[in-house]
């Protein structure tokens, strides 16, 4: 049975598919992948993601933005040429942003000021906001807070936290993207999930990262999708095309997207 799926969160750019990225794109879509969202991550990444974009035109998307990994002493240049592309063309989301405390706390306020800038885009241009967190979920959770007034919107990506971080996220109208993470054992997050409405939850992969089992530790493909919604689906005791066709149309109302 083929699934309706969009990946919403996925790095396909990324030289890890250079090799035979047209043979992934094809499996994906072979398995019912039929748009691939590409968040952003600086302008080191921005010209292959933009090739994509064109080599795939309605089916690999991009986003705009700066990742919190790639905060660093050159933030006010990158920023520059973040609002650059958004002057230039439509995107269907910025990101991704937020708060990355694991790799590097040197540039916390840095992350926090380029995070916030980056949410007052999303707002400027009526767009959702791509949320990557890592140690960081409750100080996310703080800027979303302190940021919506009734307009924001967006989805905290690779979510992995508590039943009491994920009400928070979905009280203040924001998705949770899951990904492989669902699958691994003891992970806890399928305790999470079981206690969640689908309808507050949307699908990734964030490729090449974060393989799903049966493989986990391997580069992560758009295919491998399949295993999350499989996995929701066991954990929700619904029929895997109900998950897919639900949380595909949760993003496509999040992302604006064409059904
Ligand atoms: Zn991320
Ligand atoms: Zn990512």
């Amino acid at each position: 049975m083929i699934m309706r799926l969009i990946d919403t969160h996925c790095h396909i750019y990324s030289q890890e598919f250079d090799a035979d990225r047209a043979e992934m794109i094809g499996r994906a879509e072979n398995e019912g992948i039929k748009m691939m969202l590409m968040p952003a991550i600086d302008s080191s990444t921005n010209e292959a993601m933009f090739r994509v974009e064109k080599d795939y035109p309605g089916r690999c998307i991009s986003m705009m933005g700066l990742h919190p990994c790639s905060v660093k002493e050159t933030l006010r240049d990158e920023l520059l040429i973040v609002q650059k592309n958004f002057e230039e063309r439509k995107f269907i989301a910025v990101g991704e942003t937020g708060l990355d405390f694991y790799w590097d706390l040197s540039y916390v306020e840095q992350q926090k000021q380029a995070f916030q800038q980056q949410i007052e885009w999303a707002l400027q241009y009526d767009i959702p906001v791509v949320i990557h967190s890592r140690n960081s979920i409750d100080a996310c959770i703080e800027m979303i807070s302190q940021n919506q007034k009734g307009k924001l919107k967006g989805v905290l990506h690779c979510f992995s936290g508590s039943l009491e971080q994920a009400k928070k996220i979905i009280d203040l109208d924001f998705y949770l993207g899951i990904g492989g993470v669902l699958t691994f054992k003891k992970s806890g997050l399928d305790a999470v999930v079981e206690q969640l409405d689908l309808n507050n939850i949307i699908l990734e992969t964030d490729a090449p990262y974060l393989a799903p089992v049966p493989f986990r530790g391997k580069r992560n493909e758009c295919s491998y999708l399949k295993f999350v919604a499989e996995k929701l689906a066991e954990i929700k005791k619904m029929p895997v095309d109900e998950v897919a066709n639900i949380t595909t149309a949760n993003a496509e109302k999040l992302f604006q997207l064409k059904n």
